[in-house]
């Protein structure tokens, strides 16, 4: 690569790191002509596999919009930004390591379900109640019971509570 300092085309790699989630490279390299250092960040270049919607329509896999839609469901939830992004990357890792072209976008949804049970059970459930609702109201209802079946009895009672009162912020909301 060429120096940004002189132009010229000899450089070397004096010292190589994994960086950030170590998805990334970074690369201090020094010019061997004017010897000045510069750093490089180097990122592969991994398609995801596009996106099979529901009524067969393909599109491509759209971060932001996965975002948004973890960030809903965890609309006023005590639950860090560093635990989101977290949950965030391991959806996009799933979805990578599949090795496919192209993936369901039920499976997706079932990555994220996953993630936002591990995070925080109302987002769980606020995510799967309209997520589900589209094609398999049974088996929302079954997640349901399973999720009441899992939780001891004093957590169950006080989730429930939490969603209720989200519901009843989301009515008033509405006025
Ligand atoms: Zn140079």
């Amino acid at each position: 690569m060429y120096c940004p300092f002189c132009s010229a085309d000899d450089t070397r790699v004096i010292d190589s790191r994994l960086f950030g989630e170590g998805e990334q490279v970074r690369r201090r390299r020094e010019c061997t002509v004017c010897r000045e250092r510069f750093t490089t960040f180097e990122t592969a270049e991994l398609a995801f596999p596009r996106i099979i919607k529901r009524d067969g329509r393909r599109e491509p896999f759209n971060e932001e919009k996965l975002l948004a839609g973890i960030q809903r469901a965890l609309e006023k939830r005590p639950v860090q930004t560093e635990r989101i992004d977290q949950a965030l990357l391991n959806i996009k890792r799933r979805l990578r390591a599949t090795g496919e072209r192209e993936v369901a976008s039920r499976r997706l949804g079932d990555w994220v379900m996953e993630q936002l049970r591990l995070l925080d059970e109302v987002a769980y459930v606020r995510f799967a109640s309209v997520y589900r609702s589209f094609e398999d109201v049974r088996a929302f209802l079954e997640e349901i019971e399973r999720l009441e079946r899992d939780l001891p009895p004093g957590e169950r009672e006080r989730q429930m509570e939490l969603l209720d009162s989200g519901r009843d912020t989301d009515a008033k909301g509405r006025e």
